[in-house]
This record gives structure tokens, C-alpha cells and sequence, in this order.
């Protein structure tokens, strides 16, 4: 039976739960309601404040959702919240959703180009969307100045959501299915045992249970301190205005019927509410507050996630906001807040279970925009123990260490505040903080010129200005615009030097772990797709599945001894993964090797000339075969050698202790120079590794696509024995494949795509690119996507859309270089 007990006070608390989940704001609620729908019933919910205006950020959320994302993960669960949405009432029947339609406008010319980016990211997502002029937007929005905009972006099935309407619908479904709401019943102690959860304290008494569910939105950090889990995000101030009456819309008694805007040239957005105009503002300097000192609801004037309006910030702001909506222009100001909400080191959500606390389950920073679906992957995640939708880029998992820091987050939340709006270029570098972490070559990279990106804290060089010498021509087209940004033509240089003679590529900041212990293969077959039990000295391509199938990872494994393996893995994802099923008798050991380990890829037809004369061991062809591994001398450095090569050519990988690495790099370098040896960078990287086929993870492929699809079959062996997602990959193979990765070659060898642009059939959508680069060795661009089977054929031509231009291409046979793999093998 339904408990209802928002009474102040009074013990009625049950004394266990399945689950607690900590929170009745709207992602509380959807998990609640989520997890009650599918047959939880022993769930308990407790709320801090009231129920269900608790004073949390829902409680005044002007509730905008703008569903198109760069990130698909982010754009699929804010659709899925608008569908949730969209089904329920209040008590009284009011909607809990107005599909009102979005208006995002350009107010410069870089923003109309990137609009048509963003018309790209929509079609490539599934949504409904379009371009208007500015006459056009203005007749969906007659506020509208359309002299100063050059024109919008309409997305007709975005809306407003009513928070607290949405939250309270939800409960009021979970309730009529068991779920228990307890209002004004804060969690002061989470009680935990041998890294577990056991109980939640409140002063109304103990629940015991195993899961808790935080969903305590800005409190998130201190509600992970109770049990000792970091929560990474920092509460930020941000604000909000509303109008007096607009005699514009006089006498409009409606909720909303005019389309949300946003103007992000100006970091603006704006709602209707009835006759008057909602406005809220991102211009000013980042404003963060420590979750410690949010203030209690007695102390907070209005409510703990309302702050004082600072005035000081929005004066621009409304100059602007007047200049777009001059409607605004004598208008009062009554209602003028400084909310809070969660501001997370990637923008991005933090959902799944801790990993040092067994059952301490987060959902935080969390949108009203995504809060229905991530209600729905919280319910699936708990229950099946994984998602239907990808969440990599969500997982509490992806952090490294130092993302967790205090510094970090600041850093990071205040960046994330300030970009929001901003026309931000995949590739633009983080800012700060860096230098964080170098390898043992930093010194050198910098000493040629190194041009370096970031990626999870490494410096890395994109490319070196010192190879500017080796640009004899322009390689591949001129890059105007945004293909232009963060790119060089000694990337292409280097691409083709990489092909032609000897490079050293940086490995260093990829995830290395190590596997040992007696029970090491067993526990490593029960992960992988591919047969690891192969002699010593062996190395294993293989992908590891979650239980439906879906690729959790591709990785190298090598067997450096009976119950020892170095994996190459693609990150701390995968290391928890694997901690996440290590056996309880203690008989395998997982390390993360990555900081004790440098790695350089030498890589080329002459990487043998380079090494043989450097070295004892044998590195011929017979000796030294494909995909296999010794450990080596290279001069006095000691190393594991792998014969294996991400860029399609001859070479190895040469992983040697950290500290011997500037030597190392030193004695390659030297020898090199008769060989005409240069540094490659992660730009030239990329563009080898697509020419030659290689999937990147979590790119190309990732837990919604399995092995078939991806392109990755031959490293799925059912002979070997069981492992995870063995049954759900049969049970696919045997319904047949739908959609299979395919390589696309653009016809004009002067067009080039960079991925997440939708792929057409005459006027159909029929996927999206994945990855995209220029082949500097074919002389055209190629992409990569997934195509239904009946457009999977080498030959079907496609058109891929590219900033509001069709650029032709035609399905080829892949890989495009070296396609029997003769460089490898040589
Ligand atoms: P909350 O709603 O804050 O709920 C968390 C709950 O946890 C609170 O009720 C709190 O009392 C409770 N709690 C915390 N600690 C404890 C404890 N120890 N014990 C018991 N209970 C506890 N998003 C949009 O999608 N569109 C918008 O237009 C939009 N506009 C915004 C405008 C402003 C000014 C602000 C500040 C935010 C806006 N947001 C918007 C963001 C959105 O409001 C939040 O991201 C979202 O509401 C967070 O929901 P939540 O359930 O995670 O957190």
C-alpha cells in the first residue's frame, strides 16, 4: 500500500527498503516511477523538504527543452523525456508538457553556420527539425526582432516541461504501485559495511537496505561524503528574471503557447509564461557555491536553491534580451532569481553505482530535459545490471583520479558555466588546468614544436610544427572554416612520411592494465569474445560485451606469462569493468600500469631498420611474427615489444618503464635521422587508423552496436566457452544483422565531413557518420557509418549533409589502404 507521510515529525519510516532513493526532485521521482513500473515495490523515497516543491532546482526550473545535442547519448534521453512528459497530467488534469516548439536564433554569421551544424546533429538523432528565416521565425514568434537575427533553428516537438507537475505525475504513478514518498525527511548517515551499503539514517530513523539512489541534485557531493564517494560536480548560481505583464500579450491567460527561444550569442534563453516573458541568462562570470554551503531551508529567504539576485550581472543581459524581444522594453522585473543547479567537469551527467561503495547509486547532474530518461536507464540499470542506451559518457566510471579533485571540478564546473552557449569545435583544447600530466617525451614533443590538445589530463601533441619541413605540397584539400580549426596541413604530412618511412607516435596516456593471479585467464575468458588462452608471448585482439551484447570495449591483451596479461585498454571504464567482476576469493589481481609504463608506437616500413641494429633480439618477420610479443633490449632500456600497429604499417609498440623513456626516445631519434625518422601526432594517428579500418571506440562503436555490426566478427569465438553477452550475440546473429558499419568515400576529393553528420538517401536519413577524415594517401575523404543493410552495399550512393550542403559519397570496400594487410605483415 501506498504510504503517503509528508507529515512533519512522525516516525512512520519503514526498517528496510530494496531501495532508498534520496531525493523527490524530478530525477527522484522519474526513478522512482521508473523502477515502480517495473515491479519495485518495496521503494522508499525521502525528500529533505516538502513534497514536492522541496526547494530544490525543480522546484523553480522554468522547465525549457531544447532536445538536439551534439552528444546523441544526451539528445536520446531528453526524447525520451519529452515522450514520458508528454503522457502525464496534474491531479487536475493540466499538461505536464507543452510542445510549444524551439526557436534558436543567429545573431552572427558563425552562429547561422553552426545553426546548420546543429540541423545536422538533429537530423543524425532522429529529430524532426528545420532552418527558418528570419521572417519565418518571426511568424512562429512575432516578439521577435527578426532584423537581428539571421535566422533560427526550429525544432517543433521541444517544449516546456513543468517540473514540479512533471515530479509530483511521477510519484503519483510509483505511489499507486507501492512506492513510499517521505517528505521532510533528510538522510544525515549512510551507514556502510565491507564496502557496501547497509542502511540510511534520518532523525524520523534507520532504513535498512542495500541500494541507495542519490538524486539529491546540488546536495549530490555532500550526500556522497555520508558514505565516503565523490560526486564530482559544484552547485552554480544562475539567473533568472520574469516580467510584469506584456501588453503584447494581453489578456493570454495560457501557461505557454509562444515557442522557447535561445539567443546564445548572447547567452540568453526565454519562455512565455501567460502574459508575461521568463529570461534567463548565462552571461555573467561563473558564480559557484560550495554544496557544503547551500543554506538550510529555515536560513534561505526563498528556498536553499534560490540565492539573492545580483543585479550588478544583468544589466547587459536585459540591454540584449530588449534588443532581440523589444516588447521587453517597459517591462518590470518582479521575479529575479539566482538559482543553483549542478555544474559537472564534462557538462555531462554522473550516473552508475560507486565502485569503492558497493550499492551507492548516483543520478546527478541531471537536467529537467533528460530527467524522464534517465529515470528510465537509472530503472534498467539497477534491475538488468546495464543500459539500452550508451552511457559512457555519462558513467561516474569515466572520471580519472584527478577529476575528482576539488580543483578539478572548480575548474572544470566554471568552464562548462562559461562555454555553455559557446560555439565550441570538437577538437578545441581545454584550457585549463594544464599542463596536468606529461610523458617522459613532453620535453622533446615541446622541443619540436608540438602543437598539444588534452585528453583526460595528458598533454598530447596534435601535431609537430617542426614537420612543417616536410611539406612539400599542400596534402589534400585546402581547410576553410570549421575543417580548418585545430587542423594543420602537417598533419597530412606526417600522415604520408608515417607511410613512407619511420615515427614515433606517443602512446603513453592510453589505458594500460595489468591481469595476474591464478585464476587470471579464467576470470579474463568469462570478459573477452576472443580466445585468450593462446601461448606466452601472444597478443589478442578482442572486444568485451555487456549482457546484451553491446560492445563495452575492444582491447589488446597480451599473455606475458601463464596467469599475466597486459591489456591495452580504452579507459577507467574499463578498469571498472573488470574490478566489478573480479571473484571474491581474491584470486586475480587488476592494476592500472598506465602512469609506470611510457609506450611509443614505432611505426613504418623502415621501424625494422630502425630497431634491428639497436637490439639483441631478432626482429625479423620470422623471429618477431605479427601480433606477437617479446620483452627486448632497446640499447640498455628495457621493454616489451608488441608487434602490432594502430596505424597499418609495419612496426612495434615498445612499453618500457617510465623512467627509461626520455633515454629510449633519445636513442630512436638519434638512430632515426639516417632514416629520416619524424614524431607523428594524434591527428596523423587518426587519419591512418581510418584509412586502414580501425574501429575507435566509443566512436565507432559502443554498447549499442554489437561485434556483427561494427564490422568486428572475427574476434567473436562461441567455441571457447561462455562470457558476457555470449547468449544475447547468438541470439542476434541468429535473428540476422540490420544495419552493418560501412566506408563511405566522399566522390569530390575536395569535400571532407568530421563526423555526426546525417547520411541521406535521397531525402531520407539513413544514419550518421562516425568517424570522418581525409585519406592523405588516396587523395579523398572518407567516412565511416552505419547503414542499413539495404544500403550497406559497396557502390550505393549516399549524400552526407555538411553545413547545410550535400556532399556526395559512395560505399566502398574497406579497409581503403592495404587491404590485405601486406604492410603489416612484412
Ligand atoms: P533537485 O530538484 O534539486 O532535487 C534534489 C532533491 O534532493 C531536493 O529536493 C533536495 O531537497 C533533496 N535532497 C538533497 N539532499 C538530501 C538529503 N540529505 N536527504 C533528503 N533529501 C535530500 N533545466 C532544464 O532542463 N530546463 C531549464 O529551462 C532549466 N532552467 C533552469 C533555470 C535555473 C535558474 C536553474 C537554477 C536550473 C535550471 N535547470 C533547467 C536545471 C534543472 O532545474 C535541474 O538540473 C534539475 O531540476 C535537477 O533536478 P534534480 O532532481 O537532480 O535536483
Amino acid at each position: 500500500m501506498a504510504l503517503d507521510t509528508a507529515s512533519r515529525g512522525v516516525s512512520t519510516l519503514p526498517t528496510q527498503a530494496q531501495i532508498v532513493i534520496i531525493g523527490a526532485g524530478i530525477v527522484g521521482c522519474s526513478a522512482a516511477y521508473h523502477l515502480a513500473q517495473r515491479g519495485w515495490r518495496d521503494l522508499v523515497v525521502l525528500e529533505q523538504g516538502p513534497l514536492f516543491e522541496t526547494g530544490g532546482s525543480t522546484s523553480h526550473a522554468p522547465g525549457l527543452v531544447f532536445q538536439t545535442n551534439a552528444s546523441q547519448t544526451m539528445a536520446a534521453l531528453a526524447r525520451d523525456t519529452v515522450e514520458l512528459y508528454s503522457q502525464l497530467a496534474s491531479s487536475e488534469g493540466l499538461p505536464c508538457f507543452y510542445p510549444v516548439g524551439s526557436l534558436e536564433v543567429a545573431s552572427t554569421p558563425e552562429r547561422w553556420a553552426d545553426l546548420h551544424r546543429k540541423l545536422g546533429f538533429a537530423q543524425s538523432w532522429g529529430l524532426a527539425a528545420g532552418l527558418l528565416t528570419p521572417e519565418a521565425a518571426q511568424a512562429k514568434l512575432p516578439l521577435l526582432n527578426a532584423s537581428r537575427i539571421y535566422g533560427a533553428l526550429h525544432v517543433p516537438s521541444d517544449g516546456i516541461a513543468k517540473g514540479v507537475r512533471s515530479a509530483e505525475a511521477l510519484a503519483r504513478a510509483a505511489r499507486a504501485q507501492g512506492a513510499a514518498f517521505y517528505g521532510e525527511t533528510p538522510v544525515t548517515a549512510i551507514e556502510v559495511a565491507q564496502g557496501r551499503v547497509q542502511a540510511v539514517v534520518t532523525p524520523q530513523g534507520r532504513i535498512a537496505t542495500e541500494r541507495v539512489l542519490v538524486c539529491a541534485g546540488i546536495w549530490g557531493p555532500r550526500v556522497g561524503r555520508l558514505a565516503g564517494v565523490s560526486i564530482p560536480l559544484t552547485p552554480v548560481q544562475h539567473q533568472y528574471v520574469k516580467t510584469s505583464a506584456l501588453p503584447e500579450l494581453a489578456g493570454e491567460t495560457r501557461e505557454v503557447v509562444q515557442p522557447i527561444l535561445r539567443h546564445q550569442d548572447k547567452s540568453l534563453y526565454f519562455r512565455q509564461h501567460g502574459d508575461c516573458y521568463g529570461i534567463g541568462s548565462y552571461q555573467h562570470q561563473p558564480l559557484l557555491v560550495d554544496a557544503e554551503a547551500i543554506r538550510s531551508r529555515a536560513e534561505s529567504p526563498v528556498m536553499p536553491s534560490v540565492m539573492a539576485f545580483t543585479p550588478e550581472h544583468f544589466e547587459r543581459p536585459w540591454t540584449d534580451a530588449v534588443e532581440l524581444l523589444p516588447a521587453l522594453a517597459q517591462a518590470e522585473r518582479p521575479y529575479q532569481i539566482n538559482g543553483l543547479f549542478s555544474f559537472t567537469p564534462d557538462g555531462l551527467p554522473v550516473l552508475g553505482e560507486s565502485q569503492q561503495v558497493r550499492g551507492f547509486w548516483v543520478a546527478e547532474g541531471v537536467w529537467v530535459t533528460q530527467g524522464g530518461g534517465v529515470g528510465k536507464v537509472m530503472a534498467e540499470w539497477l534491475i538488468e545490471g546495464t543500459t539500452s542506451l550508451d552511457l559512457r559518457e555519462c558513467d561516474l566510471q569515466r572520471f580519472e583520479a584527478h577529476a575528482h579533485s576539488r580543483t578539478y571540478v572548480q575548474l572544470r564546473g566554471a568552464q562548462q558555466y562559461r562555454e555553455i552557449y559557446e560555439i565550441i569545435h570538437p577538437a578545441q583544447p581545454l584550457e585549463q588546468p594544464r599542463p596536468l600530466r606529461v610523458s617522459p617525451f613532453h620535453q622533446r614533443h615541446k622541443e619540436l614544436g608540438a602543437v598539444f590538445f588534452e585528453s583526460r589530463g595528458w598533454e598530447r601533441p596534435q601535431w609537430f610544427n617542426a614537420n612543417q619541413a616536410l611539406l612539400s605540397q599542400q596534402p589534400g584539400p585546402e581547410r576553410a572554416g570549421w575543417a580548418g580549426r585545430h587542423w594543420s596541413p602537417i598533419i597530412g604530412a606526417e600522415h604520408l612520411a608515417s607511410r613512407e618511412r619511420v615515427a614515433l607516435y606517443d602512446l603513453t596516456p592510453l589505458t594500460k592494465l595489468e591481469v595476474t593471479g591464478p585464476g587470471a585467464l579464467t576470470f579474463l575468458q568469462q570478459l573477452m569474445t576472443n580466445q585468450l588462452d593462446r601461448p606466452v608471448g601472444r597478443v589478442t585482439y578482442t572486444a568485451m560485451l555487456n549482457p546484451r551484447g553491446g560492445v563495452r570495449s575492444d582491447l589488446t591483451i597480451t599473455r606475458l606469462a601463464e596467469q599475466r596479461f597486459q591489456i591495452g585498454a580504452n579507459g577507467p571504464l574499463d578498469l571498472a569493468w573488470l574490478r566489478q567482476h573480479l571473484p571474491a576469493d581474491g584470486s586475480v589481481c587488476v592494476q592500472d600500469i598506465t602512469a609506470s609504463l611510457c609506450c611509443l608506437g614505432v611505426w613504418g616500413p623502415l621501424a625494422r631498420d630502425l630497431l634491428q641494429p639497436l637490439s639483441e633480439q631478432d626482429f625479423s618477420q620470422a623471429a618477431f611474427p605479427y601480433f606477437t610479443a617479446q620483452s627486448v633490449s632497446i640499447g640498455a632500456a628495457p621493454a616489451l615489444a608488441q608487434r602490432v600497429s594502430y596505424v597499418g604499417e609495419l612496426g612495434w609498440e615498445l612499453y618500457a618503464p617510465a623512467e627509461y623513456g626520455l633515454y629510449l626516445w633519445d636513442l630512436l631519434w638519434q638512430a632515426g635521422q639516417a632514416l629520416g625518422i619524424l614524431a607523428g601526432g594524434r591527428g596523423a594517428f587518426d587519419s591512418l587508423r581510418l584509412e586502414k579500418g580501425y574501429r575507435l571506440w566509443g566512436v565507432d562503436l559502443h554498447t549499442e552496436h554489437n561485434p556483427y555490426e561494427a564490422g568486428l566478427g572475427f574476434v567473436v569465438n562461441f567455441d571457447k566457452g561462455d562470457f558476457i553477452g555470449r547468449e544475447a550475440l547468438l541470439h542476434a546473429k541468429t535473428q540476422g544483422l540490420t544495419r552493418r558499419l560501412c566506408a563511405l568515400r566522399l566522390d569530390d576529393p575536395s569535400q571532407l565531413v568530421l563526423g555526426k553528420e546525417p547520411i541521406f538517401s535521397g531525402e531520407q536519413v539513413i544514419g550518421y557518420v562516425t568517424s570522418a577524415n581525409y585519406s592523405y594517401s588516396l587523395g579523398h575523404g572518407i567516412a565511416y557509418g552505419y547503414l542499413p543493410l539495404d544500403f550497406a552495399a559497396p557502390g550505393t550512393p549516399v549524400t552526407i549533409a555538411y553545413f547545410g550542403e550535400r556532399y556526395a559519397a559512395t560505399v566502398s570496400p574497406e579497409p581503403f589502404y592495404d587491404p590485405k594487410n601486406l604492410k603489416l605483415k612484412s
